[in-house]
């Protein structure tokens, strides 16, 4: 396989999708993305760039881009519900850089599109193209859309999202699991709630059957806040929908007053249902392959899905530029990839039960872990993810003696 100019199909033009774009370029291949939208829109919420991902978005050019787009919080806080107590203090500013090679940032989900958007060399992204299906003959990929147009790639990467109609063409139908949450998401203007005197700092409060997170974005203007909390069941037809926001106030009665002041100086909030699924087994058939939330949908309990599509792309361009045979290429980016996010779904899963304990013996039990400092599950301690360079990852293992790599 000759990588050069090698045209690479990206179905999907989120956050996943436009990165991997970018890092595809980046590695030398003929991109073009696909996305159903007529216009870019994101929701009007927030985004936990980790440092795992803001190192990858440098390496992209995008340096300049994300410290204007983005704020860096001093330092990640876990609390209790009803008294603040702080639990967990974990100390960003002084770490990241160096330690972390890039800052954690937190920013509006619009700006962070907007920027990898605006990227994108003009002509590779196509909008209201909605894949309708692809077929793959063994030597190239041939992608059919609802708007009658068709494209031919060397390969194509579904970056479509938990509702993948890539996967769908790969593995068939099956439908990502409702998690037991749901997630209310509001952003406040900063300066209708000075009094609250908030720290430049993201914080985590977590309590019977919920959690609520909060952080600074966009300059510090504005403070994005979730609302994370158990429910039987989701029976609206669309996965989001305006919320109201006495019953969120319900749902926290008997909070700490600046979870209630921050609920309450919302102008609008909107409430999601939040899905995740079993990781797969794989991801890739023949020239065809996934990313992000399309193979590995998780719960945004360790803030990571955005930051692992992001890794994603950088692998998958580094697998596909050392050349070879294409199923082998990407046989080797799953490799690399499944183990680590497969890792990060079930840990952020298992973060619903542990972040919405009840109070008793097991909360106990865990406060005195978390004020310990042996809490790796918890999003405040997750140095293991943070600390992560997925195109040196891409490297070391690329650079092993070719019998030793999974093909
Ligand atoms: C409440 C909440 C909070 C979160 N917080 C964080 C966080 O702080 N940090 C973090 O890293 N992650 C977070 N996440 C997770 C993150 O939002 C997702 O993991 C990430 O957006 C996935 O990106 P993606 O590009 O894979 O998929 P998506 O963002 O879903 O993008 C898929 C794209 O594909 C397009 N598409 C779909 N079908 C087709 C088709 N047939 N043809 C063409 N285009 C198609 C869609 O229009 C869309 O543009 C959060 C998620 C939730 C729900």
């Amino acid at each position: 396989m000759n990588q050069q100019n090698l045209p690479i199909a990206v179905v999907g033009g989120g956050i996943g999708g436009l990165s991997a774009a970018l890092s595809l370029l980046r590695a030398g291949f003929d991109v073009h993305v696909y996305e159903q939208a007529r216009e870019l829109r994101e929701v009007g919420a927030g985004l936990v760039i980790g440092p795992n991902a803001s190192l990858l978005l440098y390496g992209l050019g995008l340096k300049d881009a994300m410290e204007a787009a983005g704020v860096a919080p001093l330092a990640w806080r876990q609390r209790r519900w009803q008294d603040g107590q702080t639990l967990l203090l974990s100390e960003l500013a002084s770490r990241t850089p160096p330690e972390f090679g890039a800052p954690l940032y937190t920013t509006h989900r619009a700006d962070i599109l907007g920027m990898l958007a605006a990227a994108i060399p003009a002509g590779r992204l196509h909008l209201g193209h909605k894949l309708a299906t692809l077929t793959d003959d063994g030597r190239k990929v041939t992608l059919s859309f609802e708007n009658g147009a068709t494209a031919t790639a060397s390969a194509a990467v579904g970056a479509d999202g938990i509702h993948s109609a890539v996967r769908r063409v790969l593995y068939g139908e099956e439908h990502p699991r409702f998690t037991g949450c749901v997630a209310w998401r509001g952003m406040v203007p900063a300066d209708k709630v000075a009094h609250l005197d908030l720290p430049k700092e993201s914080q985590l409060w977590m309590g019977p059957g919920k959690h609520f997170v909060h952080y600074p974005v966009s300059g510090e203007r504005l403070i994005n806040f979730v609302c994370l909390v158990d429910r039987d069941g989701w029976t609206k037809e669309s996965w989001t929908e305006r919320g109201d926001i006495k019953d969120v106030l319900a749902a926290y009665d008997g909070w700490h007053p600046q979870v209630t002041s921050l609920i309450g100086a919302v102008n609008e909030i909107f409430v999601w249902g939040l899905f995740d699924r079993e990781p797969l087994p794989r991801w890739s058939t023949g020239r065809v392959t996934l990313l992000g939330d399309a193979c590995h949908p998780m719960l945004p309990f360790l803030a990571q899905g955005a930051a692992q599509a992001i890794e994603d792309g950088c692998v998958l361009a580094a697998c596909l530029k050392r050349g070879g045979d294409m199923a082998a290429a990407l046989a080797r980016y799953e490799s690399l990839r499944r183990p680590r996010t497969s890792k990060i779904q079930l840990i952020a899963r298992g973060n619903k039960t542990r972040n919405h304990l009840p109070d008793g013996p097991e909360q106990r039990a865990r406060d005195v872990r978390m004020l310990a400092g042996d809490a790796e599950w918890s999003i405040g301690a997750t140095d293991w993810i943070y600390d992560y360079d997925a195109a040196k990852a891409s490297e070391d293992y690329l650079g092993l003696p070719p019998e030793t790599l999974v093909a």
